[in-house]
């Protein structure tokens, strides 16, 4: 019988972004599988759950046990639903369906059931300091091929003047043709400072700004990132109406999920939502009473696999599409097994993408191909993605996890314009 005989956990941060990766080991002595563990900003946690628990759990144990060997790692813990344990998972998860095509010789979409569409439509980001940089951006895009595309300015939050260590934002900023005009009380701490309504007020006018200039005949999509009060969310998403948004994402926390009735009934603007979910009882509800539009989920640290596929299962019954959180905050390995969900699920909506920078490609050989704003798997049995483990020793992860997050210092570390601390 084919054994487990190890379980590790490889980090590297090849383009500069943190990321964790599991090698599941068997008696078989060339095969093995891989699976995604990203959890960027505590990646060390994740290493030590996958190789002080999990390793010794699973090994002697028969790989193709995909599902039992899924329930085992969940239950283990007696307390669950978090991340950190859900990411160890998913890259266990994830490496046994790797393993199972590789002795099927078939890719893992094949074993869910097949394809239902040849490729996966991606939306990639255009971000500017200012309406006009964002629509060169997009425009930058539609000529590659990009046919939906996410736009923000000033990346997720619509940022005014960040502070620097040396300097705490007390400026008036002006943002996108908006005027803030908050000062910040002395002694506000360092972080990325934000002004709601300067967020509010330019992000409208560059929606404004993209329509007139590009029609509404351009799927254009917006990030709010949780960083509104939950009415200033209704208002706002009342406002962005009129620009037809394919969607708008998060724009509530996981903590304010019962407002999204409220928003339901004040605009018909199609909701994305669940980055951040971790635990089933936060989207069940969104799901069954149809709140939300568009499942967001980073599969890493739902679990992997194995409950994605559940996820999407229940959001067809709903009427709800996939929208996978696809970042540079996933491995090329998380990639593919998104684009493996993606390309058998029924109610697949749409797959964000950030593409391979170099050296990713050489990393992780076998990285899945956008061609004309589709995304294409490589037809090879498993998930398709190997890793050259000598090539990514040499990507050290950085050293300071907390400060560095996402690949920008202080992201985490978002704040109003009081000082007070806020999401990100
Ligand atoms: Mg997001």
């Amino acid at each position: 019988m084919l054994t487990i005989t190890r379980v590790r956990c490889i980090l590297t941060a090849p383009a500069g972004i943190g990321l964790a990766v599991v090698k599941v080991e068997t008696s078989d002595a060339g095969l093995y599988g891989l699976g995604c563990a990203t959890f960027t900003q505590r990646l060390t946690a994740v290493k030590a759950a996958v190789e002080d628990y999990l390793d010794p759990l699973l090994r002697g144990r028969d790989p193709s046990h995909i599902e039992d060997i899924w329930q085992l790692c969940y239950q283990n813990s007696y307390w669950r639903n978090s991340p950190v344990l859900n990411n160890a998972i998913s890259g266990v998860d994830q490496a046994l369906w790797d393993i199972l095509g590789k002795r099927a010789g078939l890719p893992v979409y094949q074993l869910l059931g097949g394809k239902s569409r040849p490729a996966a439509a991606v939306y990639r980001h255009a971000d500017g300091r200012d309406p006009q940089e964002v629509l060169d951006n997009v425009l930058r895009l539609r000529e590659a091929g990009i046919r939906y595309v996410r736009c923000q300015l000033g990346g997720y939050g619509g940022l005014a003047q960040p502070s620097t260590d040396a300097a705490p934002y007390n400026n008036v900023g002006v943002y996108g043709g908006v005027k803030g005009n908050m000062r910040s009380p002395a002694g506000a701490l360092p972080g990325e400072y934000y002004d709601p309504d300067v967020y509010v007020l330019s992000v409208v006018r560059m929606f404004e700004y993209l329509r007139a200039q590009l029609g509404m005949d351009v799927p254009l999509l917006h990030d709010v990132h949780e960083r509104l009060a939950p009415i200033e969310a209704a208002r706002f998403v009342k406002q962005l109406e009129p620009f037809r948004l394919f969607f708008l994402e998060d724009p509530l926390p996981p903590e304010h999920i019962e407002w999204f009735a409220r928003i339901r009934q004040h605009a018909a603007v199609p909701l994305a939502m669940g980055e951040l979910f971790t635990h089933p009882l936060e989207w069940k509800p969104l799901i069954t009473q149809q709140l939300i539009d568009f499942i967001r989920v980073h599969i890493s640290t739902i679990g992997g696999i194995t409950p994605a596929r559940k996820l999407a299962a229940l959001c067809e019954a709903f009427g709800v599409r996939t929208a996978w959180h696809g970042p540079g905050d996933i491995s090329p390995v998380g990639h593919a097994a998104n684009l493996h969900l993606d390309l058998h699920v029924p109610n697949f909506g749409i797959q964000e993408f950030s593409g391979f920078p170099d050296p990713l490609p050489e990393v992780f050989p076998g990285c899945p191909e956008l061609r004309d704003g589709y995304l294409y798997v490589n037809e090879a049995p498993g998930l398709g993605v190997d890793i050259h483990e000598a090539l990514a020793a040499r990507y050290p992860i950085h050293g300071d996890m907390a400060q560095f997050s996402g690949g920008v210092v202080r992201w985490t570390q978002s704040r109003l314009p009081d000082g007070t601390l806020w999401r990100p």
